[in-house]
């Protein structure tokens, strides 16, 4: 969408210079494209992943994602005002970015090298594990081994099946959903045998409903959660690192943590992530 906007504007440049009979070199042609040069910033963000991004009573996204969203936005130099936050499934994250449908993407969403040749990861700004969650009164499940031959959802487009599979070579019965909220519903109608995913997503719905779900406190990954942006646009990569780097190092992050996951039981890591580098695979 910004991309549109500025390849237009390069054009019209580019023809103005070609009718006053400049070279075309003297346009500023030199630079490479970057989102951090538009007028505005549309952040692609989780609506039902209570804590992380979810959509509030009145309508609007709330959770630790948004919130990182919003304040590396600012620290990119966008105001409040130029800052859309729109909702996004697991699915769709990569294709938006390269339609330019979105600028950025804050939606757990792990850095992988197959995601990488598609998309420039910043961050990680967190690093969250993957678990499993099961009704309470399962008490069979004490580690992700159990889940062999069981039933266990997932988001489509979502990595958390692959990492059970091809990850640790576990035969479960795959299935999927829309998103994760419809596989807690899953889980909580006796559907599904289990939902396994990162501990934070885990964690928000536990929070939602005490009682009805046991998180089975086993980790099994690291999932290391990018800003996701357009494909070679290292300029902002370099530039979101900064902000994340600043946003430990100011108190922003502990206090978002605190905020939004400090009272779960999860260990919650207030230390800067090592950063993965911004070179486009
Ligand atoms: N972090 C994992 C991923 O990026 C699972 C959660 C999600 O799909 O948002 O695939």
């Amino acid at each position: 969408m910004r991309f549109r906007h500025q390849r237009t504007a390069a054009a019209v440049a580019l023809a103005a210079a070609a009718v006053i009979g400049l070279p075309a070199c003297s346009v500023v042609l030199g630079e490479e494209e970057s989102i951090l040069d538009a007028a505005s910033l549309t952040v692609g963000v989780k609506t039902d992943q209570p804590r992380l991004g979810a959509e509030d009573d009145n309508g609007d996204l709330t959770g630790f994602d948004v919130d990182v969203a919003l304040y590396i936005a600012g620290r990119l130099g966008f105001a409040a005002e130029d800052v859309e936050v729109t909702g996004i499934t697991s699915a769709d994250r990569e294709r938006e970015l390269i339609n330019e449908d979105v600028d950025m993407v804050v939606a757990t969403y792990s850095i992988t090298p197959a995601r990488k040749t598609e998309v420039t990861f910043g961050g990680p700004y967190y690093v969250a594990k993957q678990d499993v969650l099961v009704r309470d009164e399962d008490t069979d499940v004490r580690g992700v081994r159990d889940l062999e031959g069981r039933s266990v959802c997932h988001e489509e487009g979502s990595n958390s099946a692959a990492r059970i599979r091809e990850g640790l070579g576990i035969d479960v019965e795959q299935r999927e959903a829309s998103n994760y909220s419809a596989c807690i519903k899953a889980l909580r109608e006796g559907e599904v045998d289990a939902v396994s995913t990162d501990n934070l997503i885990l964690a928000g719905f536990l929070a939602e409903e005490p009682g009805t779900f046991r998180l089975v406190n086993e980790p099994f990954t690291d999932e290391k959660y990018g800003v996701g942006l357009p494909h070679g646009d290292v300029r902002a990569c370099e530039e979101v690192n900064r902000a994340i780097n600043q946003m430990y190092r100011d108190g922003t992050a502990a206090d978002l943590l605190e905020t939004w996951f400090g009272e779960t039981d999860l260990q919650l890591v207030t230390s800067v992530p090592q950063f993965e580098g911004c070179d486009p695979a």
